[in-house]
């Protein structure tokens, strides 16, 4: 019971150990490598990323731009707004050549002579500044800027939100003609976002150089929301929006966690466009990395404590061998003997079975070491224990009490049966013999046998009384075998 328990606990202490070493190694390490990752994020992965968004848009959004600048410079549209725009057709074809071509949303002409808005499906309406939808007309013709870019409702389609691009027409002699460009529609801007936003796995946006959404996936943002509301900082809006060189990397506390930002100004429609990147962006390797080491560290442990549990059995095992066993001759010990006979004593006790026992001593064995030695007694000794053993039954007990002294316990033995049994051991021994130093050996024993014959006497007793039959044997001349105590007759064997 007190091993077992020490075992658990030894158990207990040593997976306690594994699992803490295992789980905070594994800990630091991932708390490593994010760190490393985060401080890569913003030194390299962040400002490339933004970089690289930055090229595609410009692609992507410099190419109406492009396209509108060839519209506002295209002879064909000068000279029809020169000649009076007789022709609607010819204008309404171009510009739905101009849309299709490119695949555009819309494509558009506002004179300034006639104020008349011509757009590919046809003469749309003729613009007032009373007007509320027509207040772009002149805000950007008072700007005096050659083009720029607006989000506005498109009324050709329902008011949907639309990214115009703007671009003045002058005539030959640098005199407004009026306004021409074309239009992306929200949904095209979304798809271009969604593209970068997949590709690059963080989330982009864009804002003005007030901070207004300008382009976001959630269309419910665009012109409503600005960067101090979705950064939920406005010291920091303040500070991206200040910054109107290169590429930043900022570090953003939202909803308890970091999220790293990335920002690029664009000179060319006065934009910022925003990279953020949550904590949980991509060290997605580096956490399934940290989940793999942990269940390969619980299998390690697992593994430890089932090698470290068969071990120590395997050493209980032999201390408990080495605690019962007698080195010498590998019989049982007097403790172990001892624990036997008490067993037996009650087995016998219990089911009314007899049981004999015997004290079996070398005679003259000190003669023995006298001419061979302490090591010539000991070859002896355990010859004469191999002997004894193979001598009695398999059933029988046979252990060394100490010295030259061995005992045998025999179970299920009446007194006749256990003299018969003591004098063919007493004979076994006489006819043994072994050679020492090249010299023959011979041995006796004196045997001493007790019968229990279901009385009172417990083992000590039933000792001293064979012990006492062992004297009377020696006393008698020794090599032969005494009954003793009650059980039976203190006769000598054999009977001379
Ligand atoms: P007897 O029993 O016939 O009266 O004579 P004895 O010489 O055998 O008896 P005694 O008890 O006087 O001496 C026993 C000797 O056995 C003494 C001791 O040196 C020897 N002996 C006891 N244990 C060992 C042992 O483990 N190894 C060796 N070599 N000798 C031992
Ligand atoms: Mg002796
Ligand atoms: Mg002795």
């Amino acid at each position: 019971m007190q091993k077992t328990k020490t075992k658990t606990k030894l158990m207990l202490v040593l997976a306690a150990v594994l699992v803490l070493g295992f789980v905070s190694t594994n800990l630091i390490s991932y708390l490593v490598s994010e760190e490393s990752f985060r401080a890569r994020s913003l030194d390299e992965t962040l400002p490339l990323i933004s970089n690289n968004i930055y090229s595609e848009i410009q692609a992507d959004i410099m190419r109406p731009i492009h396209i509108s600048s060839l519209m506002a410079h295209d002879t064909f549209l000068k000279d029809w707004a020169l000649d009076g725009e007789t022709d609607l057709a010819a204008v309404v074809k171009y510009l739905k050549e101009i849309k299709e071509r490119y695949g555009f949303f819309t494509s558009f002409f506002v004179s300034a002579k006639s104020k008349k808005y011509y757009s590919y499906r046809g003469l749309n309406k003729v613009i007032s500044p009373g007007d509320a939808h027509d207040v772009w007309y002149y805000k950007f013709i008072a700007s005096g800027l050659p083009y720029d870019l607006d989000v506005d409702n498109d009324e050709v389609h329902q008011g949907r939100l639309t990214i115009f691009i703007n671009h003045r027409v002058e005539d030959f002699a640098g005199k407004l003609l009026g306004v021409t460009g074309v239009g992306l529609s929200m949904d095209q801007v979304g798809e271009i976002l969604a593209s970068y936003q997949n590709k690059y796995r963080r989330a982009v946006y864009m804002v003005d150089s007030s901070g207004l959404v300008q382009v976001h996936s959630q269309k419910d943002l665009i012109e409503k929301a600005s960067l101090a509301q979705l950064l939920g900082e406005a010291k920091l809006a303040r500070t991206i929006l200040a910054n109107k060189t290169g590429t930043h990397t900022y570090e953003s506390q939202r909803d308890g966690g970091t999220v790293l930002l990335a920002t690029r100004y664009f000179a060319d429609f006065d934009w910022f466009v925003i990279v953020e990147q949550g904590e949980g962006a991509s060290p997605v390797a580096v956490r399934s990395a940290l989940f793999t080491n942990l269940a390969v560290g619980g299998l390690i442990t697992l593994f430890i404590l089932i090698a470290v549990l068969v071990v120590v059995n395997r050493y209980q095992a032999q201390l408990e061998t080495l605690s019962t066993t007698d080195d010498l001759t590998g019989l049982p010990n007097r403790r172990y003997f001892m624990e036997g006979l008490k067993r037996e004593l009650l087995r016998a006790g219990r089911y009314g079975h007899p049981l004999s026992l015997m004290m079996i001593d070398a005679d003259h064995f000190k003669s023995v070491n006298d001419r061979f030695g302490h090591d010539g007694g000991d070859q002896a000794l355990a010859h004469l224990a191999a002997t004894l053993k193979a001598a009695f039954r398999e059933v029988d007990l046979v252990g060394r009490l100490g010295g030259e002294e061995f005992a045998a316990l025999l179970p299920d033995t009446g007194a006749d049966e256990a003299l018969a049994i003591a004098e063919r051991i007493r004979q076994a021994v006489a006819q043994s013999s072994l050679i020492i130093a090249g010299s023959e050996v011979r041995l006796t024993v004196s045997i001493g046998v007790v019968n229990h014959t279901g009385g009172e006497a417990d083992g000590k007793q039933l000792l001293k009384w064979a012990d006492e039959a062992l004297y009377e044997a020696k006393r008698a001349g020794r090599n032969r075998v005494k009954a003793g105590g009650p059980g039976l007759q203190r006769q000598a064997w054999p009977a001379s």
